[in-house]
């Protein structure tokens, strides 16, 4: 039998689409205090949300005789017929999310004119809405949120931990503060304030806010125009890329978007700068005539399309190409050495590079001064191994002579041991006497206390020490050895760890995190290696399955067979 579904049931569908966590109602709210031209907006959430969010503004307001009409369904002041459609100059113009948020909580608007004396409100209960009420009240609008998804409770077995979700909403209200600066913001979770901005002259002093303040030095600004499309902003040098694209904003017409297309083009600026799988940091702002991008793609609408795709890809594309060629930035795989370790009290402050590679290796140490070149191989012989370029060693076996990259076969290697002590018990850790503080968003911090278990294998102990930070208690031993980057190793893990980057398969996800470790821990391209080590380096390969392809897949060994030599130099 078909039937037509009740409105409530209809809104609690739409709610499906729009209203999936306590930020994407933050969002939602924030965005009509914007369209409704407030200079002042504030948030406030309880237990992340769970308990209350509530957002007041001193915007436009609603007269008492609209506030029903303002939590109708597809009712909305912003667009009244196609044409408005396809220009949509305002953040919101599908009417519906006052609907689906009050259809599946306890919510109330309370609201007054500038110009009235007295406000009034409205109250709704999953749907169920009372009449409008008068009531004092400053000018503007505050919607207060309680008992979110009470009446869905699948919807609710999905909220994350108050912290996560206070996180999570945190980063959209700094979002659409960057791209709205003139407007004060605060955040505040309980009776703590998270953010305090205010309005703000330049731009500039916003995007520090979200792209954090720590990266200030590492930021380019880029400036381009054509054809009456303005695109501005700022791009990160390639040392602070990160490995999701969670840091890569796109603002529209002052929307947060993502768009496949100009991520794309952001990444084939920076292409050979940085690593192939890591994004570039950036926060970039395009204005354009309304009618040439169509807003009305997405239910959150989160993606726009523009009318001329191409232009669009090429205009981002060529911005930042021209700033960073303007830049004098240090390509990917530059040879240097290991960075100093700057780790807290309790743990060596910079190692000695031969000193950890001989214990990894497992030979005993030679004493010799680094500042002299090293010493021949002591391997004379058959075995001998040369190393060329600080980047290969070669060398020869029964079947004929031997190609190696030293890093891909030092990467095979740590990765197959690391794998072989896990499976005896996690990880050797050391404790740090003082913990190592790091900035940490929602996913990170939502990563840390969902994986923990996870870490802990790996001789990780992170826990969230404040809405944006993270302390780290300990770390995997081989990490001081190796003069690994212990804190940066960390926000990476979290990042992929929180946004689900990695293998679904645990035990797939667990070979990808070794694969990391081991990737940051091994000798790299540029390290010159002595006899000792390079041989070390040979026999631990023949010990090893499978050491002719690093855990990528790439090859660590290349073989022309005496056969094929013999070919080459026409004996045969
Ligand atoms: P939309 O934003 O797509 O119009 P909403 O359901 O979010 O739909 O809001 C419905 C209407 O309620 C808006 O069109 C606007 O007229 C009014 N409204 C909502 N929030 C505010 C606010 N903070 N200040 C003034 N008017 C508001
Ligand atoms: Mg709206």
């Amino acid at each position: 039998m078909i039937r037509r579904l009740s409105p409530i049931v209809i809104n609690q569908i739409a709610a499906g689409e729009v209203v999936e966590r306590p930020a994407s109602i933050v969002k939602e709210l924030v965005e009509n205090s914007l369209d409704a031209g407030a200079h002042r907006i504030d948030i406030t959430l309880e237990r992340g949300g769970r308990d209350m969010v509530r957002v007041s503004d001193d915007g436009c307001g609603i007269d008492a005789s609209e506030l029903e009409l303002a939590v109708a369904p597809h009712a909305t002041s912003k667009i009244e017929n196609e044409a408005d459609l396809a220009a949509i100059a305002s953040l919101g113009f599908r009417g519906e999310a006052l609907a689906s948020i009050a259809s599946v909580s306890r919510f109330s608007i309370t609201s007054r004119l500038p110009a009235s004396d007295a406000g009034a409100r409205l109250e709704v209960e999953g749907g169920n809405g009372g009449l409008p009420q008068p009531i004092a009240a400053p000018p503007g609008t505050t919607v207060e949120i309680k008992r979110l998804f009470f009446n869905t409770p699948a919807r609710r077995k999905f909220l994350k931990s108050p912290a996560a979700e206070t996180s999570r909403a945190r980063e959209i209200v700094q979002r659409l503060a960057a791209a709205h600066w003139q407007v004060s913001f605060t955040f505040r979770s309980g009776e703590r304030t998270l953010l305090e901005l205010p309005a703000a002259n330049k731009p500039e002093d916003r995007i520090a806010a979200i792209l954090g303040t720590e990266l200030s030095g590492e930021l380019i600004s880029i400036e381009g125009e054509q054809k009456g499309v303005r695109l501005w902003g700022v791009i990160g040098t390639p040392q602070v890329a990160r490995p999701t694209s969670r840091h890569l904003h796109v603002f529209v017409n002052g929307r947060a978007i993502s768009d496949g297309s100009l991520t794309h083009a952001v990444r084939e600026a920076f292409r050979g700068l940085i690593e192939p799988k890591r994004y570039p940091t950036a926060a970039l702002f395009i204005e354009m005539d309304p009618s040439l991008v169509d807003a009305n793609v997405h239910p959150r609408k989160s993606e726009v399309r523009f009318r001329d795709r191409d232009a669009m890809w090429h205009l981002v594309n060529r911005t930042i190409a021209a700033a960073l060629a303007g830049r004098d930035i240090v390509p990917m795989y530059s040879p240097g050495p290991p960075k100093e370790q700057s780790f807290g009290s309790g743990m060596r402050s910079g190692f000695d590079v031969s000193a950890a590679r001989a214990a990894v290796a497992g030979i005993p140490l030679p004493a010799h001064d680094r500042s002299v070149p090293p010493p021949l191989p002591t391997i004379i012989g058959p075995d001998a191994v040369m190393q060329v370029q600080k980047c290969f060693l070669v060398t020869q076996d029964e079947q004929g002579l031997l190609i190696i990259d030293q890093h891909a076969l030092h990467e095979r290697i740590m990765f197959e041991e690391l794998k072989e002590r896990l499976a005896s018990g996690p990880l050797e850790s050391q404790r740090l006497l003082v913990p190592l503080s790091m900035p940490a968003d929602a996913a990170q911090l939502d990563a840390a206390e969902q994986y923990a278990a996870l870490l802990a294998k790996l001789g990780i102990d992170a826990t969230a020490s404040g809405p944006a930070s993270i302390s780290l208690h300990a770390v995997p031993t081989l990490f001081s050895s190796r003069g690994v980057d212990a804190p940066a190793f960390v926000a990476d893990l979290l990042e992929q760890l929180g946004e689900g980057t990695l293998p679904p398969d645990p035990e797939a996800a667990l070979s990808e995190v070794l694969d990391m470790m081991a990737c940051k821990a091994a000798i790299k391209a540029g390290d010159s290696l002595t006899g000792e080590e390079t041989a070390a380096l040979i026999t631990k390969a023949r010990e090893i399955d499978r050491s002719e392809r690093c855990p990528h897949g790439r090859p660590t060994t290349m073989r022309l067979s005496i056969d094929e030599l013999e070919r080459r130099f026409g004996r045969k």
